[in-house]
């Protein structure tokens, strides 16, 4: 999701390439007032423009039917609506919004996701819920309570879109916490009840590593599961950070699970006692780097490019066998080696590296295998 004023329609299709540059496949915008709706149609055109076809999400809180009606061009420009069911009115005026908002994704045949947040859930709904509790012979604890308010809300919603005449297949669902352990017990209860497509996300997650681990936990364990179809990791820049490194991560958490792959990878050892200089980790760096710099011309250039594995390995004990298992691979000289590093092709050792240049050479070597891979020519050609 950008984290720019939608107003701001260039500054704002500029992050949506960047986002989609890195990986998105999707990207989330907010629509928050009139100028920002009016805004949309031209973001999209930015991005026509730029040749970029990632399809946008309009974000909606509070006021999506007024601007979802008002501005025709913004409910056509989009892709899919994101409705909150805590944010979209509260008593009578809550359903007749909702489907206000229903009415107009059908218009324009646009998928919408029932987007519910513990952070505003509807409170109306949660209170009925602690009321039918409180009757209950052995009541429920409050946490279980709020897992099956935010489930509820969702299915009902979701079902209340189906009986407008939505179809099943146009809608997503999504319940986020911040909490690991209640966003496990809220989506495998979800999956259990229902069978819309799911949005899974860690919502808040936090900055940096913390949020960084704990989305990768929490998706991981889900998507293990079977459970979800799309992802998102809400990560708090850092200052100075780019707003990317949510994509980076969430197409590493895919990648790691071996459900998608996005950029080649690099297996680098982690160095010990017999690594003597920061040679192997500037490699494995500058490797990485350049892999994940070439993506975007890459991936239309390499078709199946994004899975090919590299390994930039610190000395002898695990170097040469993990090279091995790398499509290309390069075991760099450990503390009382001789200063050679053999370079590993398709499984086999095909040359020795030697002197002040042994990090270029092997960004060369990759550069031809992958030209000669995945370019016009065959695999059996690399040989
Ligand atoms: S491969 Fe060599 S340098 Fe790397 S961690 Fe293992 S023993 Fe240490």
């Amino acid at each position: 999701m950008t984290n720019t004023d939608t107003v701001d329609a260039i500054g704002t299709a500029i992050q949506v390439k960047e986002l989609a540059v890195a990986g998105s496949e999707m990207v989330r915008i907010t629509v928050n007032t009139p100028e920002a709706a009016e805004a949309v149609p031209y973001v999209r055109e930015q991005l026509d423009r730029m040749g970029i076809d990632v399809p946008l999400i309009g974000d909606f809180h509070y006021n999506g039917h007024r601007l979802l009606t008002d501005y025709p061009a913004c409910a056509e420009a989009l892709s899919k609506y994101r409705i909150n069911p805590g944010n979209v009115g509260k008593g009578n005026k809550h359903d007749r919004q909702f489907g206000q908002m229903i009415d107009v994704a059908m218009r324009w045949n646009k998928p919408v996701r029932i987007g519910v947040n513990w952070g505003s859930l509807d409170q109306e709904l949660l209170a009925s819920l602690m009321d039918d509790n409180s009757k209950r012979a052995t009541p429920w604890d409050a946490k279980q309570v709020m897992y099956e308010a935010l489930i509820t809300s969702a299915i009902d919603s979701a079902q209340r879109a189906e009986e407008m005449g939505m179809q099943r297949n146009q809608i997503i669902l999504s319940c986020k916490v911040s909490g690991v352990q209640d966003l496990l017990s809220v989506y495998r209860e979800l999956a259990k009840r229902s069978d819309y497509a799911l949005h899974l996300g860690l919502t808040e997650a936090g900055m940096g590593t913390k949020g960084t681990v704990a989305s990768a936990t929490a998706l991981s364990i889900l998507l293990q599961e079977g459970i979800g179809d799309t992802i998102r990791v809400s990560l708090t820049p850092q200052p100075g950070e780019a707003r990317t490194q949510e994509v980076v991560v969430a197409s590493e958490i895919l990648q790691a699970l071996g459900l998608r792959n996005f950029v080649p990878s690099v297996t680098a050892c982690p160095g010990c006692g017999r690594t003597t200089s920061t040679t192997f980790q500037e490699l494995a760096k500058q490797i990485d780097d350049f892999l994940r710099a070439q993506m975007p011309v890459w991936r239309e250039q390499y078709p199946g490019v994004e899975g090919l594995k590299v390994a930039v390995m610190g000395c002898i004990v695990n170097g040469p066998g993990e090279s091995k298992h790398a499509d290309i691979g390069i075991s760099l000289p450990g503390s009382g080696e001789a200063p050679v590093a053999p370079v590993f092709i398709d499984g086999e050792k095909r040359l020795t590296l030697r002197g002040e240049n042994i990090a270029q050479e092997f960004q060369v070597i990759v550069e031809n295998y992958i030209e000669k891979r995945f370019g016009t020519q065959t695999a059996a050609e690399v040989a």
